[in-house]
């Protein structure tokens, strides 16, 4: 058990999160990997070993494609009851802000280098495949690791080529539970594509837009709550009233732009998500 500085870093009586830590018993061990908004935004993943959770804070997200390394820094012993936790760190506390559980699972260890390395195949609800930690002492500090999708199974077939979903003639109003509906918003239709932390966005043409709404792109890295997806979206100005003012959207300064998405389509659920055709 290594948690004395989990436990000297918190107070349990200012912030909720969990200060025990039972041992395992015999079952498959567990990973999660938690989405936590603080100063910086970035994803916590953890792996259970010998009784607490080994954790790394990846800031740009567990990485999807295979070959792609990010770097995962090594953090303190986390109980394993942190595993479930969910909400928010008080403002001043350590870590302050909001913690999501973005996926969790169980996981195979693979493999186990005698430099730490770890290979493990996880099997969460987003994530399912296998993973190599790395400690690669980045920029010579001990606690820098890369963590890299293996390329061995099921690759990520979905890449490249997306079309905003358009919308079509019709002659009456399709009715029925299968169907949204939502207001047709007059602005610059885009596309969102996010990766590795950071937004472009991409006009029906194929034209870069991401210098021309800066503040959109960087907003949808924190909104779209994945690290990689594809956001099929407008990007509007709205006036007083709320209503979308194409005229507006020519004169604002970028700082007041604002966006609004139609449908969201994160890349590791894409096949449960071609929905509204
Ligand atoms: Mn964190």
């Amino acid at each position: 058990m290594s948690l004395d500085e989990y436990r000297r870093k918190r107070d349990p009586k200012k912030t909720p999160e969990p200060f025990a830590s039972r041992q395992s018993r015999k079952r498959a061990p567990t990973f999660v990997v938690q989405r936590h908004h603080a100063r910086r935004l970035h994803y916590d993943f953890r792996l259970e070993r010998d009784g607490v959770l080994a954790s790394w804070a990846v800031p740009k997200g567990i990485p999807l494609e295979p070959g792609v390394r990010a770097l995962a820094v090594h953090v303190e012993d986390h109980p394993l009851e942190y595993g479930a936790f969910e909400g928010e760190i008080p403002k001043g506390e350590y870590g302050a802000g909001t913690v999501e559980i973005w996926d969790r699972g169980t996981y195979e260890l693979v493999e186990e280098k005698r430099d730490g390395g770890l290979t493990v195949r996880l099997h969460g609800e987003r994530l399912d495949g296998t993973w190599t930690l790395i400690p690669a002492h980045l920029d010579g500090k001990e606690q820098n690791w890369l963590l890299v999708r293996k390329r061995d199974d099921h690759e990520v077939a979905l890449r490249g080529d997306y079309r905003p979903m358009m919308a079509t003639l019709a002659e009456e109003l399709p009715r029925g539970d299968e169907w949204t509906f939502e207001v047709k918003w007059d602005g610059y239709r885009a596309l969102g594509y996010v990766r590795n932390g950071e937004a472009k966005l991409v006009s029906r043409n194929g034209n870069d837009l991401t210098a021309r709404f800066p503040t959109v792109a960087r907003a949808l890295v924190t909104a779209a709550r994945s690290p990689d997806c594809v956001v099929d979206g407008e990007v509007c100005a709205l006036d007083e009233k709320g209503r979308p003012s194409f005229s507006a959207m020519q004169q604002e300064s970028p700082a007041r732009r604002s966006s609004t998405s139609s449908s969201t389509c994160s890349r590791s659920t894409a096949s449960r998500c071609s929905t509204g055709r």
